[in-house]
């Protein structure tokens, strides 16, 4: 027998001393088993769930003409105070949304921002939606602060860029019962004055306005609900 053996609980150390790394080993062999969790991104970038809070998007009708009306609640719903938001009139010669008012200015600082999306529940017009874009970083604080021309959604089939005039016999109305599904025929991009663009002089004289003649078949299910 050896000295060590001989030694009170010499036995129980020898047995742990074998035991510990065995038991070390366990671990790691049991976690081979198990799924990964390591995420190749940005190679593979994470799908996100389907509500998940990204980047803002201001949305447009069925024909382009943005659905922001400037009411300025979305910025005034905001408790990081992230929005700004100015408001302007629309004019036949410059549009930009069916009624009223539109967006003039619109901002969202994503250096503020904490992704809440109460603006988006403030917004009456659901103009405001949030998108599943999550890559927003950037190292510059200026970069972060995105504009309306950033957050304008992009135009999808029969819309036509705004500003341009209302869909013919539509109101505003009309526009969110969904009767205005699509670009009237013949519509054109008006030239936007207030961006420093001066409308054409040697055209119709209208501002881009369609003349109401080009108009009328474009307006055929409107014209049916109205006169009924
Ligand atoms: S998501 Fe929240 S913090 Fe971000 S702009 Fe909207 S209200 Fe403000
Ligand atoms: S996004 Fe909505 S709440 Fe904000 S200014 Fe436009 S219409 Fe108003």
């Amino acid at each position: 027998m050896t000295e060590r053996s001989k030694e009170p609980g010499g036995t129980d150390a020898a047995k742990q001393g074998f035991q510990n790394p065995v038991a070390g080993f366990g671990v790691t062999f049991k976690a081979m088993f198990k799924k990964r969790l390591t995420e190749q991104y940005p190679e593979q970038p994470k799908t996100t769930a389907p509500r998940f809070h990204g980047r803002h998007q201001l949305n447009r009708h069925p024909d382009g003409l943005e659905k922001c009306v400037g009411c300025e609640l979305c910025a005034w719903a905001c408790p990081a105070d992230a929005i700004y938001v100015e408001g302007a009139d629309n004019t036949e010669e410059e549009r930009y949304s069916p009624g009223e008012r539109y967006g003039r200015v619109y901002q969202i600082n994503y250096a503020r921002c904490i992704l809440c999306g109460l603006c988006i529940e403030a917004c009456p017009t659901r103009a405001l939606t949030m998108t599943n874009e999550f890559e927003l970083a950037d190292s510059s604080r200026a970069n972060l602060i995105y504009t309306k021309e950033q957050l304008l959604a992009g135009l999808e089939e029969g819309m036509v860029d705004s500003p341009h005039s209302i869909f013919p016999g539509a109101d505003e109305q009309d526009y969110y019962s969904g009767l205005v599904t699509h670009a009237a025929p013949g519509t054109i991009p008006q030239r936007a004055v207030s961006k420093g663009e001066k409308p054409d002089s040697d055209e119709s004289g209208r501002g881009g306005v369609p003349e109401p003649s080009a108009q009328r078949p474009g307006a055929a299910h409107l014209g049916e609900r109205s006169g009924s």
